[in-house]
């Protein structure tokens, strides 16, 4: 099949909204958010059906044509990002929910529905699902479950493999196979969709995603809550966990340092009149309380009289938690900085990570002492964000640091990628939390799953 016979039997496939090429291919499909230098793909295929997505790969399989899987482009790996010849398979065209079940509390999506989408459909039926992350109103259900994600909620609802109960996949040479399975419990042979949750879109592309949906969390409460350090805040969530099990809904860290930026550089107003070591976003659920506030606020009360919190701020309105969490998010706003970023999403366990913390810091004093490293996080998950913000005067290079920084991860058991998945920025690291047996099990599974290769080449896996 010569190249043209391809794109004009895709064309035919697809119909005449299905394919772009040339001069009409949008010049989103060229990048994801990872800031990973952005190249045009061959040609966009947009199928609009399951079918449609095994018509493609059927045809690119049968011609060996290498295919970029694409939902919102939101990912932070780069491996969205077309590399040489490549055609993208954008799933913006699949997309809606079709079904939302109260009986068995499940909703039924196509894979390129925003998030924010299928959000929205679950509270519309009383429940919410257990999915969250700020990229909500761009990223896509089938980009998240590919990627494994995992936001605020987390301590809660765990990561999108905890919440996913049914896949429809379609595998590299067209084969569809339908698991929209809705049950709890399903033990009958291989849960061969776990495979897919977090593969990154190397062995096959996701096409519809049935989720567990949970009960509305009611009379939600937040606080921001200073600490003393990084053990301090780790007893905290011990304390919080121990006190509202499954309520605790939200525990946010942010250091000193993230704080500073916060407040110095990005316009948010000091919470405390002097910068805490360490600040604690919390949300607690409170909905079997008759005096949900004033039982949240004597309770934090009564860990402040053991020395567990020095100073909180609670939120009494919603103009308040929005407030408290504009500290939180302020890295949303680092792009105004000016300033090169290196951006780490790493996980240590939650016995190493005072010791990470202040190595870390060492690091950064040694290495890039001008910069400004700025560290906040999913603590209960073990997730530490660490962001440089590189002043040119270090003339320390992005490769030094990240050497530096995935180093002292793996010295403390930890691995590279928490959340945000390998992509193409951190394949060269991945030996550092991955054994030689386990990458040599990826490999298999990967040539087993995608023989000719022709499903995100080269990401993950080099
Ligand atoms: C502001 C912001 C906040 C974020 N916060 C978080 C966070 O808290 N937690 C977190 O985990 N991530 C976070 N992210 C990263 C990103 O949003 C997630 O990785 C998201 O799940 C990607 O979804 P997407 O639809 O945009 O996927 P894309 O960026 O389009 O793709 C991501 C990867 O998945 C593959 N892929 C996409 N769709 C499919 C499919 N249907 N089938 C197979 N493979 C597919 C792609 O090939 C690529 O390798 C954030 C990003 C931004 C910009």
């Amino acid at each position: 099949m010569t190249a043209d016979d391809l794109l004009s039997r895709l064309a035919a496939a697809m119909g005449p909204r299905g394919l772009a090429v040339g001069a009409a291919i949008p010049a989103r499909n060229a990048a994801d958010a990872a800031g990973y230098p952005p190249r045009s793909p061959r040609a966009v295929a947009m199928p609009e059906t399951t079918a449609e997505v095994a018509a493609v790969l059927r045809l690119c399989h049968a011609a060996g044509q290498p295919v970029v899987v694409q939902g919102g482009l939101t990912g932070l790996a780069g491996g969205a990002v077309p590399r040489p010849g490549e055609i993208a398979l954008s799933l913006e065209r699949l997309r809606g929910v079709e079904e939302v079940d109260t009986a068995s509390a499940t909703l039924t999506a196509r894979a390129g529905t925003p998030l924010a989408e299928v959000q929205a459909a679950a509270e519309a039926a009383g429940l919410v699902c257990g999915i969250d992350l700020g990229a909500r109103g761009s990223c896509t259900i089938g980009g998240n479950v590919a990627t494994n994600a995992g936001g605020n909620q987390v301590v809660r609802y765990g990561m999108a493999r905890r919440n996913v109960l049914g896949l429809e996949v379609v595998q590299p040479d067209g084969t569809v196979v339908t698991g929209l399975n809705k049950m709890m419990k399903n033990n009958a042979g291989y849960d061969w969709t776990q495979l897919y949750i977090g593969s990154e879109g190397t062995l096959g592309v996701i096409t519809r995603v049935v989720l567990a949906l949970h009960p509305r969390p009611r009379a939600v409460q937040t606080a921001l809550c200073a600490v003393a350090d990084t053990a301090g805040a780790l007893a905290l969530l011990s304390r919080l966990a121990d006190r509202f099990g499954a309520d605790l809904l939200v525990f946010e860290a942010m250091w000193r340092e993230f704080l500073a930026v916060a407040v110095s550089r990005l316009e948010r107003s000091p919470p405390f009149a002097a910068i805490p070591e360490v600040v604690v976003l919390v949300e607690v659920a409170m909905g079997g309380s008759a005096d949900p506030a004033g039982d949240f606020a004597e309770a934090l009360g009564g860990l402040m009289g053991e020395g567990l919190i020095a100073d909180a701020l609670l939120a009494r309105s919603g103009a308040d938690r929005a407030r408290l969490w504009s500290y939180r998010e302020s890295p949303y706003d680092y792009a105004r900085l000016g300033l090169p970023a290196i951006n780490f999403d790493v996980s240590v366990p939650r016995a190493g990570m005072a010791a990470a913390v202040a190595e870390l810091r060492a690091a950064a004093q040694a290495g890039w002492p001008r910069s400004l490293t700025a560290m906040f996080g999913h603590l209960a998950d073990s997730n530490l964000h660490v962001v440089v913000l590189q002043d040119p005067a270090d003339g320390a290079d992005a490769g030094a640091v990240e050497a530096a920084v995935y180093a002292l991860v793996a010295r403390h058991g930890g691995s590279i990628s928490a959340e945000h998945g390998i992509g193409v920025i951190k394949r060269p690291w991945l030996a550092l939390s991955r054994s030689a047996a386990e990458l040599a099990l990826m490999r298999r599974l990967k040539a087993a799953l995608d023989p000719g290769d022709i499903l995100n080449p080269g990401r993950v896996l080099g």
